[in-house]
This record gives structure tokens, C-alpha cells and sequence, in this order.
């Protein structure tokens, strides 16, 4: 993946692989939720308190414990998960809340576009990405059927698939 900005991608993703291969998973969907329980983080479902509207997750680093949005979807759910369990195998200090819309201003932290990343390596590893599309034959054009099979949105298989080779 080639970018612009200073994140190291490769080191990223590294992070992602070991992760995966630490926890055996091998397929889609990618059980957060057993990556979580073996690092000894309980997740929450909440309804965020009023003025938190547009946060989708946060994490409770002294308890250890992923908060994510209850009405979410399962694929929004899922994602926003692999985003806190980024900035735990990152090693974030001071991680923000993860905010629905992505937000390309100045103020979005490199931490967050780092936990992102982390995010989208965990839950379409590129390997695991070609197996099934070699598998089931299917091409970039079948996005909406890949994001299926990996329980990811829509639009954050489209952006893998932008990248992959
Ligand atoms: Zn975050």
C-alpha cells in the first residue's frame, strides 16, 4: 500500500498478521471478540450519552473494556472493535474516541488513522482477501459480496480493494 503520509503501513499490517496468526484465525469473519477476551478486554455495547452521537467506539484503557455503539451494525460493530483493538496492540497512549465519519481536518490524530489501518489489515488481511477471491472466483466489481463474506462495510472493502494489487 503506498501512501503519503508518514504511517508505516508495512508495520501495520505486520502488527495484524501476528495478531491473527497468535489467535489462529485463519477465515472470515475475524473473531474480535475472541482476540479480545484472550488480551483480557471486555467488550460493552452502550447507547453513547447525548453529544456522543457521532462517536461509533472508545476504549477504556485503565479497565479494559471496548465500548462500542449498540444500535451499530454488526458490520460497524465489527469494525469499530478492530479500531480499538488497534490502538491496543499499537500501543496508544492517549487514544480519542473513534468518530463515525472519518474526519480529514487537522485535528484527526495520526493514531487514529493508524487504528484504522490496523482495522481493515485485521479484518481483510490481503492473503485471506485473494484466498476467497480465488476460491469463489470473484473479481473487484464482487465488493458488495466480499464485503459479505468478511461482515465489513461496504465502503471499507471498496477502499481495500482500491489498494490491492
Ligand atoms: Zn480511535
Amino acid at each position: 500500500m503506498q501512501s503519503s503520509n508518514k504511517i508505516e503501513h508495512n508495520k501495520i499490517e505486520y502488527k495484524a498478521y501476528t495478531v491473527l496468526e497468535a489467535y489462529n484465525i485463519q477465515n472470515p469473519v475475524v473473531d474480535v471478540a475472541k482476540i479480545a477476551k484472550g488480551e483480557g478486554i471486555e467488550i460493552k455495547e452502550i447507547e453513547m450519552p447525548t453529544g456522543y452521537d457521532n462517536v461509533a467506539g472508545f476504549y477504556d484503557k485503565p479497565n479494559k473494556v471496548i465500548y462500542i455503539e449498540k444500535s451499530d451494525s454488526p458490520q460497524r460493530k465489527l469494525f469499530s472493535i478492530a479500531h480499538e483493538l488497534g490502538h491496543v496492540f499499537l500501543n496508544h497512549q492517549n487514544p480519542t474516541v473513534l468518530f463515525r465519519i472519518t474526519r480529514e481536518d487537522g485535528n484527526y490524530q495520526e493514531q487514529e488513522s493508524e487504528a484504522n489501518s490496523f482495522a481493515i489489515h485485521l479484518l481483510v488481511p490481503g492473503f485471506m482477501l485473494q484466498d476467497y477471491m480465488r476460491k469463489y472466483n470473484l473479481s473487484k466489481s464482487d465488493y458488495k459480496v466480499l464485503a459479505n463474506i468478511f461482515g465489513v462495510p461496504i465502503s471499507a472493502m471498496e477502499n481495500t480493494l482500491a489498494y490491492l494489487k
